[in-house]
Parts: structure tokens; sequence; C-alpha cells
């Protein structure tokens, strides 16, 4: 007889050899029965489904029993048959049990369900083994996926870009500084500076805010690329949208003008959204029935809706409408404003109520390296905004010309000295292009439903937690 390997929870419920001996492999999730028989709730991970073991508990000793408690890793073999209890579709009788590992009642912190999100972020390396960060976890993947397979696709390029970098003249965020001197021992110049040349690049680095000024060399050799990778900003703001550590996608494309810019923005979100419809049913059906009664629909209807394009000038006056017919906003509102996110979301939530991207800023409150437009004054920048999220992408026609650039970057002051790199891609061969960042965790919050940025992410980094 050949001997039996383990099968997957998931493969079993899909492929349902009913009759035939399986063996599975996972953690109790619960242990519940009565004086003859036990049933064990057993869940490998492959899919939010239990498979339910049952146990004649007559044909076991007592002493592997006690050990089969919630938490506990086991290995189970027996025929799978056909459930009575409802709810499942099949179910294992067991013949054997092993027990991996054990998980001591009186200390594992797993035991009842309805745990607060708050207590599970203190056991973030436990917390994957709910059902809740289970379902997340695995959308987080099949986000990843749909990204890859979205721009691989359409012929970009997946482009790595560094994670240690010595421009900081981006001006996206604070940055880390990445350094191996001696914080106690600095050396200093007359005036008190530090001195890094000996440090470890001879110069002062720090963790990157953003992949984009390498990714616009690519592009403009590659013609359009991506990078997936993880960003970092010392941003000291607790909010449920803000990480230290996140992961950014960034396309970047030669010879895309504003309109080819935005629809790509759209067609990207759109068929992520699509994908976790179509991939993640029964992970998404349980975050609907848990959290968010109205988040398959939510995705369903942003899925098929045209995004609003609006000009940032259009976007002052509905605000300014809004504020002379009485509503009430904290900050103010005039052309030249940042809008803050309670104008973000009131645009796209009373006003529209759809996915907005707004274009054409003021250049005053964009990135230097935006693509400037003949009134002078604004700059082709896009934000897509979206319910509940607010900015889930910042994206934006870059400055092709030389000229334009270098007198927007004397007039800001900008420090450009470690940038001749960047400067060369105007220098030689020029060419229009865009591209845009997307937040990999804002996009996680809106398909999983959750309300708290800490919770998309397996090991959330922020001001004071760096646990785990
Ligand atoms: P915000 O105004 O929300 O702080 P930003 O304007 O600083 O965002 P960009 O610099 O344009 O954002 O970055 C591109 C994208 O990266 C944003 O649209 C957002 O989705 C995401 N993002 C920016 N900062 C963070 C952060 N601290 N944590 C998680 N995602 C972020
Ligand atoms: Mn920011």
């Amino acid at each position: 007889m050949e001997t039996l390997k383990r099968t997957r929870i998931a493969d079993l419920f899909r492929t349902q050899p009913i009759g035939t001996t399986v063996m599975v492999k996972g953690w109790v999730r619960t242990r519940r029965g009565n004086k003859q028989v036990g049933f064990i709730a057993l869940n490998d991970g492959s899919t939010i489904k239990n498979l339910q073991i049952v146990v004649d508990l007559e044909k076991f000793d007592e002493e592997t029993l006690k050990l089969i408690t919630t938490g506990a890793c086991i290995c189970a073999t027996g025929q799978l048959v056909e459930s009575q209890g409802k709810g499942q579709s099949a179910e294992v009788q067991a013949e054997t049990l092993e027990v991996y590992g054990t998980a001591d009642p009186q200390t594992y912190p797993l035991q009842k369900k309805g745990h607060t999100m708050e207590f599970l972020r203190e056991i973030a390396h436990l917390r994957p083994r709910t059902n809740t960060f289970g379902a997340i976890f695995r959308m987080r993947h099949q986000m990843a996926y749909a990204i890859h397979t979205f721009f691989h696709q359409k012929g970009f390029c997946y482009f790595h870009t560094p994670i240690i970098t010595a421009s900081d003249c981006e001006g996206a965020g604070q940055m880390f500084q990445v350094t191996t001197k001696n914080l106690y021992n600095l050396k200093k110049d007359e005036n008190g500076a530090i001195i890094y040349d000996d440090d470890f690049f001879g110069k002062q680095t720090s963790l990157t805010v953003s992949g984009q000024l390498e990714g616009e060399l690519a592009a403009t050799a590659l013609g359009a690329i991506y990078t997936f990778g993880p960003t970092f900003r010392a941003e000291n703001s607790n909010t449920p949208r803000h990480l230290a550590e996140f992961w950014m996608v960034e396309p970047e494309v030669a010879f895309a003008d504003l309109e080819e810019l935005m629809n790509l923005e759209e067609e990207f979100i759109k068929y992520c959204i699509k994908w976790a419809l179509d991939n993640c049913q029964d992970d998404l059906q349980f975050l609907n029935d848990m959290f968010d009664k109205g988040l398959i629909e939510r995705l369903q209807k942003v899925a098929e809706t045209e995004f609003v394009r609006l000009p940032y000038t259009d976007g002052i006056k509905i605000l300014e409408e809004a504020i002379a017919k009485g509503h009430q906003f904290e900050f103010p509102v005039y052309w030249g404003c940042d809008l803050a996110s309670e104008h973000e979301r009131y645009l796209v939530e009373e006003h529209f109520k759809k996915p907005v991207i707004m274009i054409n800023y003021p250049k005053e409150i964009k990135a230097f390296y935006m693509k400037q437009n003949e009134d002078g004054k604004t700059v082709q920048g896009t934000d897509v905004l979206f319910p509940q999220i607010g900015e889930i992408i910042g994206g934006s026609v870059r400055e092709e010309s030389y000229d334009k650039l270098m007198a927007r970057i004397e007039e800001l002051n900008i420090p450009m000295k470690d940038m001749w790199w960047y400067l060369d891609t105007r220098k030689y061969g020029t060419c229009p292009h865009a591209g845009f960042g997307l937040g990999f965790e804002r996009l996680m919050l809106f398909v999983t439903g959750m309300s708290n940025i800490r919770d998309v992410i397996p090991f959330p980094r922020t001001p004071k937690n760096a646990e785990f």
C-alpha cells in the first residue's frame, strides 16, 4: 500500500473524495462533544473553513485525547464521509490521531472567540491563527498576486529599486536614517555638523520613501515598469491610515499622458477589486458577515462604476457651495489649500458617491517633479480618492523638460547634489512619462473592509511599536 500523504483541507473540500482515507494536519480551533464522541474543528490555513474530525472516544487512549485542545497541532487520518451536521459538506471519521504540539489551555491566549482587534494586535505572532487574520492574510497574498498578474499581462517589467537611498529630495515624508556609526560618539566638524565620510556608505543614507525616482530611470529605458516593495516614512502620525513601514506599488510608463495615467489607475484598481471578488469568495463572505455587512456590495459597485475625474478647481467650488449651504468642515477651504480627509470624504462619500480622481492641483501643494500646466499655476497630479479610505493612489505626469524641472528645483531650494543621475533622464533622451504610487495596505483596507491599517499587515510598524 502506498503511504498516505497529507491533503490540504481546501483541496479536500474542493475535490470531495468521499469514501477514501485521507490524512490532514492542522491546528485545533475548537473541541466539543459528549462522553462517546468528540468533534474537533481543524484548520490548516488553506481555507477559512474548518474540517470536522469525528472521534469515537472509545477507540483512543485518554492520554492522547487530553492533549487535543484549542491551539494544539495534530495529524489525523480517517475516512472522509458525508457530514450529518449542517454547515459542512464532509468530515473525517478519525482512525489515527497524532499530536505534534500541545497548547496549554492555561496559557494559550486564543481560547475564546470574540477578542478585540486591539488585543489581537498585542499577540500579532499568533493572530494569523484566527479566522479573521487568516482571511486577511490569504487575501493579502491574493492581492499581491493580482498586482503582479495585472502588470505582467500588460507587458510591464517588475523592476527592483533600492531600499537604502542617499537622495532625500523626494519630500514625500520624514526619513529613517541608516548608519553603522556609533551614535554615542559621533565625529563632528567645527560647526557641530555630523561628518559622514567614515560612515558605511561615506555619506548620509536613509530608508527609501518611494521607488519613484529610480522607477523613472527604468521607465525611460524599458518603457513600462512597476515596483512593488517596502517603503518607510518616519511620520509621527498615529492614524488608522499610516504605517512607518508599508508596501507600495509604483508603475511608471513612458509616453503616457494624463488621460492614459488616469485610465491605468482606474483599470488597475478595478482589476484588483474584481480579483478579490472572484478569488477570495469564502474569506470575503466571512469578513462581510462578521465586520462589514456592506463590504461585498461596495466592492461590486466600485468595480462597475466609472470614477469621477475632477479638476481640483472644480472640487474647491463644490466644497465652497457645500459650506454656503451650511455644511461645516473643521479646516478652511480655499483655492490653494491642501485638502483634508474630511474634504476628500465629502466629495467621494456625500457629493459624488463614487471614487474620484482629482487632477490639476496647485503646484505649491505638490512635488517638484510634476508636469506644469500652461496656466503656470497647476500641475498634472492625480490623487485617487476612495470611500472610507481617502487617498489610495497618488500619481502624476512627470515634468520632462530639463529647464522647467530645474527652474522648479531652484524655486523650491531642493538639494540636488546627489541627484545628478535623476536629472540625466531629462538631459538625455527625455520623454513624456507618468506614474503613480498605490499604498498596498490602503488597498487592503478597502478590499477587507478593515478600519485600521495595523490589521492588514502582519507586523505593523508604527510610532513606539516595532514588536515581533
Ligand atoms: P497621505 O496624504 O495619506 O499621507 P501622501 O500624500 O503622503 O499620503 P504619497 O506620498 O503620494 O502619499 O504616497 C503614495 C501612496 O502611498 C498614497 O496614496 C497612499 O496610498 C500610500 N501611503 C502614503 N503614506 C503612507 C503611510 N504612511 N502608510 C501607508 N500608506 C501610505
Ligand atoms: Mn503622507
